[in-house]
């Protein structure tokens, strides 16, 4: 039986064999385990799902603290002190941030103290310095001071009990401190997901390598790995795997014991090459579709044992485009994160968007501002195999199935490529 399709047809696929764009992202979403936290450090833990609710066991602050650089005072010692006639007290001691001895301030004697140190007993404000003579022995106040001021309560941050995180929450570095100020310094969260990226192709050579007459450099490769990092992931690479069935399963077979997720490029169409969707239905089960996309139609899904698999096809422009629309949700799911999708905008089309029949397009187009409106370009030629086209955008306009075109000055959605 050969493989290829469309002999006799005038259109390639038709369209009832194709698959929307969000039947094959539910499919992979709801074919992802749930995630095990693990416990880790504070600061390794940035960025990530927390798992658990975590809730204070202390007082913040602690104790009762100057706001200031200053003098602890008796309020109602200084009811009298003006610029003219200023009040003059004795300084008998100094507090700094860490004392633990603390003077007995009483009526007609203050303090030096510093910011965050503890309020000795007796002061009931702190008077800034800047606002006094500044004395190291004796000190003249030229304006009253109320009780209270400047002065920290105990609590007034927050109080045992107080939530610090909750389940669900990405941890920020906010949260990083509030939780070290409380002393919490590990917390369970989700950890990155493990993708391993396998290339495939007998035309593929590394990077570093001079490719011969009918070979590329693998960019897929690198592409896949450093969009998995920026999704949050922890990339492995596979390196470049051959057209065959045994250099496949191998590939598969050695990798799965570390990964959460394998990305596939290459061999996902109905090439006599295309080899990845029977090497995936002999290691667990795989349904290869069509999706009703342009770029990116020829896509894979299914799972090796138990890990879950996604294959994009192997054009670099098709790869891109398919990661973003269906490996991104799936490596922010692995998370643990609600929000899978990019953020959109609206823009009007710079110049005409067009798109085939039946399938949703996504156009590599750059963002630019125009009179408080968003204007969306194309970047150029958007052959699936000009990697200029994805370098050069900050989006992807989203030419729904049924348009064909949307024309300059229409509005148009686009997927940022950023957060
Ligand atoms: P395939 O999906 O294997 O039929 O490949 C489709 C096109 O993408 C062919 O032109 C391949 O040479 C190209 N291609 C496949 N894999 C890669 C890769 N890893 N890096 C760059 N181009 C690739
Ligand atoms: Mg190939």
């Amino acid at each position: 039986m050969t493989r290829f399709v469309g002999q006799g047809r005038s259109e390639v696929t038709l369209a009832e064999e194709l698959v929307s764009v969000e039947e094959h992202l539910e499919g992979i979403l709801q074919s992802l385990p749930a995630a095990e936290p693990i416990e880790l450090r504070l600061v390794d833990a940035l960025g990530l799902v927390v798992a658990e609710d975590v809730v204070s066991e202390v007082a913040l602050p602690a104790f009762t603290n100057s706001a200031m650089d200053g003098y602890a005072v008796v309020a109602g010692d200084l009811v009298d002190a003006t610029e003219h006639s200023p009040t003059q007290l004795p300084v008998i001691g100094e507090v700094a941030a860490g004392a633990l001895e603390l003077p007995v301030i009483g009526s007609g004697r203050v303090a030096r103290i510093m910011t965050g140190a503890p309020v000795p007993p007796g002061a009931d404000a702190v008077v800034p310095v800047e606002v006094t003579s500044g004395g190291a022995t004796q000190v003249a106040f030229h304006r009253p001071a109320s009780p209270g001021e400047n002065i920290r309560e105990p609590g007034g941050d927050l109080t045992p009990g107080t939530p610090l995180v909750s389940a669900g929450r990405r941890l920020t570095p906010a949260d990083v401190a509030l939780l070290a100020a409380t002393g919490v310094t590990r917390v369970r969260c989700l950890p990155p997901p493990r993708v391993v990226v396998l290339s495939s192709g007998d035309e593929l050579v590394r990077p570093e390598d001079q490719p011969r007459t009918g070979q590329i450099r693998d960019s897929n490769g690198p592409m896949l790995s450093a969009l998995v990092r920026a999704a949050g992931g922890v990339p492995f690479s596979t390196g470049i795997v051959r057209d065959d069935r045994k250099a496949l399963m191998h590939a598969f077979d050695s990798n799965s014991g570390h990964a959460d997720l394998f990305v596939c490029t290459g061999g996902a169409s109905a090439g006599t090459r295309d080899l990845m969707p029977d090497v995936l239905s002999v290691l667990g089960n795989a349904r290869s579709v069509k999706v009703a996309m342009k770029p990116g139609m020829p896509q894979i899904r299914g799972r090796v044992g138990k890990v879950p698999v996604i294959g994009l096809p192997g054009n670099p422009v098709s790869a891109f485009v398919s990661f973003e629309v269906f490996v991104r949700p799936a490596i922010r799911r692995l998370q643990g994160r609600r929000d899978v999708a990019r953020p959109t905008v609206n823009a009007v089309a710079g110049a005409a968007i067009t798109a085939p029949p039946h399938k949703r397009g996504y156009t590599r187009v750059r963002l630019s501002r125009d009179q408080g409106r968003w204007v969306a370009t194309p970047t150029g030629p958007q052959g699936s195999h000009l990697i200029t086209s994805i370098a050069r955008a900050d989006g992807l306009a989203v030419v729904p199935e049924e348009v064909t075109e949307i024309p300059a000055g229409e509005q148009v959605q686009v997927h940022l490529l950023v957060d």
